[in-house]
């Protein structure tokens, strides 16, 4: 497959030492403790599977299964979670991942599912920030990855429909040739 590539936005190299510099003070931050880590599917699984592996922690991993995009570049107001299991969050650290931070929506649901748990701590970590996004919530962001523009974005787990999860870089498509 040769992705219709318009831009590459953040390169893979760049992507690699974002997550050993997250990595580094999420455990600095945790002080060895255990730590349960929930990520928002399906964009958050690349990011999910990079960060366990470069945190020297014994962590444990959960999923929320969220929808708020029907394969397109528009948001959807409403999010609609499927349900399946959470781990056991009651009085443990827990660490929120999510690839992007848009509307911020998904976001916030996510939060206040994981605080209906009761966690011990509950801290945030979004990998990819767009700016100059009007958001009608503010979610606590501990942890952020890059800042990008307000801009359609694929690859390492984000989607058009449902394709170009898998690149290891994030970048801008030629929407009119994919
Ligand atoms: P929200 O608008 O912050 O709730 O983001 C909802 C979801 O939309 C994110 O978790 C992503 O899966 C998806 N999304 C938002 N912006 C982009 C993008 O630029 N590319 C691909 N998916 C996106
Ligand atoms: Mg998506």
């Amino acid at each position: 497959m040769i992705p219709p590539i318009e831009s590459i936005v953040i390169p893979e190299e760049q992507i690699q030492k974002k997550i050993c510099e997250l990595a580094l003070r999420i455990c600095q931050d945790f002080s060895g403790e255990p730590l349960v880590v929930v990520s928002v599917l399906k964009g958050g699984f690349i990011f999910h599977a990079d960060l366990i592996r470069a945190l020297p922690l014994d962590t444990e991993t959960g999923f929320l299964s969220l929808s708020s995009y029907r394969g397109d570049t528009q948001p959807q107001s409403e999010i609609i979670e499927t349900k399946m299991p959470l781990p056991y969050l009651k009085g443990r650290n827990v660490l929120l991942l999510e690839d992007i931070y848009d509307s911020g929506a998904s976001m916030a649901y996510a939060y206040q599912r994981c605080l209906r748990e009761n966690p011990k701590t509950l801290k945030t970590c979004i990998f990819l920030i767009k700016e100059g996004v009007k958001r009608k919530t503010e979610t606590p962001i501990d942890y952020a990855g890059f800042t990008i523009p307000n801009i359609f974005v694929v690859g390492y787990g984000l989607d058009y429909q449902e394709r170009y999860r898998q690149l290891p870089y994030i970048a801008v498509l030629r929407l009119n040739e994919q």
